[in-house]
C-alpha cells in the first residue's frame, strides 16, 4: 500500500468530461506501477481487464467480491482461474487512505482524519439517524471558493482527491460500521453526501466516478438519489451532472439576491443567480421525481431577515425544493455570529408559509468538530489554490464561445 501523491490532472483534459477507460486505467495508475481498483467503476474494470485479454464478466466476478463479500485477498477469490489472480496480485492493489485518527461522538457520529500523501490530509464523517447513516465525503484537499463563513476555506486548497480517494472513505466508514456491528450496534452507510472539504463540481469527473460506484449495485448498491452532490454553483458542471449521473443535488444557496451572494459565496461573482437559477431549473425538468435541496446557513443580522426568506421564496418560485437552513456553527476569526433559535424559526416559519418545504439542519458531532464547515484536513503547498477553479471557467468558456460559434452559423 503507497501513499504517494497521485500524478497531477493532465491540463489537456476537459475537466468537465467523464475520463475514458483508457484514461481512468492511466490516472488507477500509481507510481509503483500497480493499478488502485478503488479508482475504477465497473466500465473502468471491464477496461482495465480488457487490456489483458480478461473478459467483460470478470468485473462483475471481482466487484462482487470487493464490494458483497467484502474480501480484498485475491487468494481467496475461488472463481476466478489461479493465472488472473496472480495477474491481479502483481498489477492491481486496493490503496486506501490511511487512518490517522478517529473521533467518535457522543451522539453516535464518527469523525475520521485520512492522511492521503506527504502532509495533505482530509475529514469523513459519519452521521447516523435512526435507520439512515449518511457519511459525508471530502472531494478536495482544501476548498478554492473561499466562502466567506467556512473554515474549509481558510486552509487554502492542495488538489482534487482520487475517485479511489473518494471511494476509499466509503471503504474505510464501511469497514469501521462492520466492527460496530459486530459489537451489537447495526450501522451501514445508506447515503452519501459530497459535502465534506471541497468543491465536487470543481473535482467533477472523479466526483462522478466514484458516485457511480457508490450507486452501482454490484457495486455500494445505494442507488439514485441516495447519492447527494452539493455545490456552491458552479454552473458549467450542474449542467453536464444532469446529463451524466443519477445523484441528486443541493445547492448552497446562503443569499437570496447576487449583492450579498457575492459576498458570502464569492463564486457567485462568476456564476451569479442568473445563470444559476435557470441551471438549477434545468437540472429538476422533465424529471419528475428530482428536486434540489437548499442550503442556507443562518447568519445572525446578515441573511436572516423576514426580508431575505421573502426573497428566497421569490427565488425559487416554481422550482421544486426543499430547504435546509443550517445554523451556522462558529470557528475563532470568522467574524459571523449563529443567527437565535427564534430568528432560525421565524424564517422557516416564513417560508413554510409560502409553500416551500423547510427543515432545521440538526447540529451533529459537536463534541467532535464534526459539523458543516469545521472540518479540517492538513492542506499542504496553498499556492495551487485556483489552478482547478480556473481550469474549469476556460473549459466553461470555450464551451461558450463555441456555443455561440454554432448560433452564429
Ligand atoms: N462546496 C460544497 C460542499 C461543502 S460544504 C458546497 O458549497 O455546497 C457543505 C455545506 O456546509 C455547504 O452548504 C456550506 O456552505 C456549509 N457550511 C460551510 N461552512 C459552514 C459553517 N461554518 N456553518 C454552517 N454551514 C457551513
Amino acid at each position: 500500500m503507497t501513499n504517494s501523491a497521485p500524478a497531477p490532472a493532465d491540463p489537456r483534459l476537459d475537466p468537465l468530461s467523464r475520463a475514458t477507460p483508457a484514461e481512468a486505467i492511466a490516472e488507477a495508475t500509481g507510481a509503483d506501477g500497480k493499478v488502485n481498483l478503488l479508482d475504477l467503476d465497473k466500465a473502468g474494470l471491464e477496461a482495465l481487464f480488457a487490456t489483458i485479454g480478461e473478459k467483460p464478466f470478470r468485473a462483475v466476478q471481482l466487484m462482487k467480491w470487493l464490494y458483497h463479500q467484502r474480501v480484498s485477498d485475491f487468494d481467496q477469490m475461488s472463481n476466478l482461474s489461479q493465472k488472473f489472480r496472480d495477474w491481479l496480485k502483481a498489477s492491481t492493489e486496493i490503496r486506501l487512505p490511511e487512518i490517522v485518527t478517529r473521533q467518535d461522538s457522543t451522539d453516535g457520529t464518527i469523525k475520521w482524519l485520512l492522511r492521503l500523501d506527504g502532509g495533505n490530509s482530509i475529514e469523513t464523517v459519519y452521521i447516523p439517524d435512526g435507520k439512515r447513516g449518511t457519511l459525508c465525503v471530502s472531494s478536495q484537499v482544501g476548498c478554492s471558493l473561499n466562502c466567506s463563513f467556512c473554515s474549509t476555506a481558510k486552509q487554502g486548497f492542495n488538489r482534487n482527491l482520487t475517485a479511489g480517494e473518494i471511494a476509499g472513505q466509503m471503504w474505510i466508514a464501511q469497514d469501521a460500521l462492520a466492527h460496530l456491528k459486530d459489537e451489537g450496534v447495526k450501522h451501514v452507510v445508506t447515503n452519501v453526501v459530497f459535502m465534506g472539504m471541497g468543491e465536487p463540481l470543481l473535482n467533477y469527473r472523479n466526483v462522478v466516478t466514484a458516485a457511480e460506484v457508490f450507486m452501482d449495485d454490484l457495486a455500494w448498491g445505494l442507488g439514485k438519489r441516495r447519492v447527494t452532490v452539493s455545490t456552491s454553483g458552479v454552473v458549467p458542471a450542474l449542467h453536464r451532472l444532469r446529463e451524466l449521473t443519477d445523484v441528486s443535488l443541493a445547492v448552497s444557496l446562503h443569499a437570496p439576491d447576487n449583492a450579498l451572494r457575492d459576498e458570502l459565496v464569492p463564486v457567485n461573482r462568476r456564476y451569479p443567480l442568473e445563470e444559476l437559477m435557470p441551471a438549477c431549473k434545468d437540472f429538476v425538468r422533465n424529471a419528475p421525481r428530482r428536486h434540489i435541496t437548499w442550503e442556507y446557513v443562518m447568519l445572525k443580522g446578515i441573511n436572516d431577515q423576514p426580508e431575505h426568506a421573502h426573497k428566497v421564496l421569490k427565488l425559487l418560485r416554481g422550482i421544486p425544493s426543499k430547504m435546509n437552513l443550517i445554523p451556522f456553527n462558529p470557528f475563532p476569526g470568522s467574524g459571523y455570529e449563529t443567527s437565535s433559535m427564534n430568528q432560525v424559526r421565524r424564517f422557516q416559519d416564513i417560508l413554510a408559509a409560502g409553500g416551500l418545504r423547510t427543515t432545521i439542519r440538526k447540529t451533529r458531532g459537536d463534541d467532535i468538530d464534526a459539523a458543516c464547515g469545521q472540518l479540517k484536513g492538513q492542506v499542504e503547498n496553498r499556492v495551487r489554490r485556483l489552478d482547478e477553479t480556473v481550469r474549469v471557467h476556460k473549459a466553461s468558456d470555450r464551451e461558450a464561445s463555441r456555443a455561440d460559434d454554432g448560433a452564429r452559423s
